[in-house]
């Protein structure tokens, strides 16, 4: 692993949220600390209900922790503003969700394509070159021109891992990337993720209630309400 400042990539210090739900307060994080070095490949494992997607949003920049700090590349995104949120978010971070979330109407290119229409800096010809490289390294070049319906789940998710590179982010989080997905195409992204990892060195934070998945991951945190129950590297 590299210097201090990589080893140091991620991390969170006592981070708590606490969802107010009517009267009641629902404690979905109780004092998170942790640290991801760059170019990790870490599984985040509990059932459902546990605090995965709560811990996923809090580094994702798309909620903010009721206390605590969560430090990215050296900028505490507790501090930020809404705009300068939303940029960090745009330039840094990639997102995979378990529903895949494509746009229905856009081709294969369209929805890749997508994050990069908000770097205003960039010209048609630098979107293709990056949005094709995308799609090389998921193995759907052939598929470019079609619409995500005529795709299979695990090609529609692959899609998705396509949108999540696209940028050259430095984190890519997946919300139970795989739970839509028979075993054998679960099998298949998380392979995907991995070589991803290894050949783009983009560190990989991934959640999922299934364990069985997790053999070759080399880093599993297990969380249990909202409390890590463990952590292996
Ligand atoms: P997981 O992703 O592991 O299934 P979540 O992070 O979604 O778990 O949820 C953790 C806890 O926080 C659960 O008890 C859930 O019901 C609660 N929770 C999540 N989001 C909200 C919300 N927006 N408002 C109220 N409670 C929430
Ligand atoms: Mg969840």
């Amino acid at each position: 692993m590299g210097t201090f400042k990589d080893f140091m990539f991620i991390q969170l210090k006592e981070v708590r949220k606490i969802y107010a739900l009517g009267d009641t307060k629902v404690n979905a994080l109780n004092g998170i600390d942790l640290t991801l070095g760059r170019g990790e490949f870490t599984a985040l494992v509990g059932t459902s209900g546990s605090g995965k997607t709560t811990l996923l949003n809090m580094i994702g920049c798309i909620d903010r922790p009721t206390s605590g700090d969560v430090i990215i590349d050296e900028v505490n995104v507790v501090k930020l503003n809404e705009v300068e949120l939303s940029d960090f978010r745009n330039k840094k971070l990639g997102f995979i969700f378990q529903t895949f979330n494509l746009l229905p109407v856009l081709n294969i290119f369209e929805n890749i394509e997508l994050p990069l229409l908000i770097q205003r800096n960039l010209s048609a010809s630098e979107r293709k070159d990056l949005v094709m490289q995308a799609i090389e390294d998921v193995e759907l070049t052939k598929y470019i021109h079609h619409i995500p319906d005529r795709l299979s789940g695990g090609q529609r998710q692959r899609v998705a891992i396509a949108r999540a590179l696209v940028t050259n982010p430095s984190l890519i989080l997946a919300d139970e990337p795989t739970a839509n997905l028979d075993s054998e195409t679960a099998h298949k992204i998380l392979d995907l993720m991995q070589s991803l990892n290894e050949k783009r060195k983009v560190t990989f934070l991934f959640s999922t209630h299934d364990e069985k998945l997790m053999s070759r991951v080399k880093r599993m945190i297990r969380i249990v309400d909202g409390h890590f129950a463990s952590d292996h590297a």
